[in-house]
């Protein structure tokens, strides 16, 4: 009887606890530990860009989805108990990054506004900037190289280095770090733009690759993955968009890189946590690389340990290949060999290690648009 009164007195005592941290705002922050960890959230905002960071009660989110996902986001930092956002980062201001910020603008106290430093003649790029006046402040262009502690790590500005006309190319771009652990976000930045991050000299290497312009032909080049050499990608696009994202050039090169995926079209919300050492996902990646209008990727590595069916599918490709070969024959374009596995294409069809009885021939042009490069011992 003691005993159980003990532990009803001790129940009660939790409850007005919880209860104190759930009202009191001062105290919200007193419920996080100061654990070295951090939890990035890539919102399933459809067609569109957001990304929630939490660490030791900081708050940062870059980009906030399109309109369409604007309550959502507001309800997901909710549902968090966020009230205050210590960083609004808007990479650019394109309508399926910016409107969701403009909702949190409104909803939140915001500490720190960051943000490409360009004119976006848009409605919405003028709701942008009333909201971040009514909270007092102004966007923030920080240059390249500039250093944020947050939470128990940091980020680190990466672009854009200047201000183009083209709104994706302005993508204010970020590299975070808990500890071992880093990610990059890149809105919409182009190749370009990746050029110049590439070319800083600033450490671009990162576990989780948050894939830029949801996985565009227009971002994401070969010198940047490898600058970059991500254990995850993360593509956040809408199922069935309009643009065909992500498209089939960019998942090859994530195929051929054996980068395993996470899609927000596929996955929904998806969150990954870091203790400073390793990082824990609340899924599995779905390692799907059939692209937005979809194409599975040609010549598929048999190194990544895919299924069956995927081996049915290289078959299937290989066929149509040498049908477009044959024809693009006859008109004398240049033909080149690729291999089952590999990034390259050869000149030869038994160039170093590869099976002469797997590669197939198709037209230069085609090889390049596949996003395959000459092979240096035979090209
Ligand atoms: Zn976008
Ligand atoms: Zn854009």
């Amino acid at each position: 009887m003691k005993n159980l009164r003990k532990r009803v007195g001790r129940f009660l005592l939790m409850f007005a606890m919880l209860f104190a941290g759930i009202l009191l705002p001062q105290n919200t922050k007193a419920v996080w530990a100061a654990d070295g960890s951090m939890t990035v959230h890539f919102l399933d905002v459809g067609q569109g860009l957001s990304v929630l960071v939490e660490s030791e009660g900081q708050t940062l989110l870059y980009d906030g989805g399109p309109r369409s996902a604007s309550s959502f986001v507001v309800s997901y930092l909710q549902e968090r108990q966020i009230s205050e956002i210590d960083y609004l980062i808007s990479s650019h201001y394109d309508e399926d990054h910016v409107s969701g910020l403009i909702g949190c603008l409104n909803a939140f106290d915001v500490a720190n506004v960051i943000g490409a430093d360009y004119v976006h003649d848009s409605s919405l790029y003028d709701s942008f900037m009333d909201g971040v006046a009514a909270q007092g402040l102004t966007v923030q262009h920080p240059a390249v190289g500039t250093e944020y502690e947050f939470g128990s790590g940091k980020f680190t500005i990466l672009s854009p280095q200047n201000i183009s006309k083209e709104s994706n190319a302005n993508s204010v771009a970020i590299r975070l770090t808990n500890g071992e652990n880093s990610f990059i976000f890149t809105g919409d930045a182009d190749y370009n733009s990746e050029a110049d991050m590439v070319s800083s000299g600033i450490d671009l290497s990162c576990d989780v690759l948050s894939v830029g312009h949801h996985g565009s032909a227009t971002s994401t080049s070969w010198d940047f993955l490898q600058a970059t050499v991500p254990e995850y990608a993360v593509i956040s696009c809408g199922a069935g968009n309009m643009y065909g994202h992500p498209h089939e050039e960019t998942m090859e090169k994530l195929s051929d890189m054996g980068i395993q995926v996470y899609r927000t079209d596929e996955q929904g919300t998806i969150v990954v946590s870091s203790d400073g050492n390793s990082l824990s996902w609340n899924m599995d990646p779905c390692n799907d690389y059939t692209s937005g209008d979809g194409k599975s990727p040609a010549g598929e590595s048999e190194t990544q340990g895919f299924a069956g069916e995927q081996y049915d599918d290289q078959g299937e490709s290989n066929d149509t290949d040498s049908i477009e070969a044959d024809s693009a024959q006859n008109s004398q374009e240049e033909m080149v060999w690729i291999s089952a596995t590999g990034s390259k294409y050869h000149s030869i069809p038994d160039c170093g290690n590869m099976n002469p009885d797997k590669a197939y021939q198709e037209p230069l042009s085609q090889a390049e648009a596949q996003g395959y490069e000459a092979c240096k011992k035979c090209f």
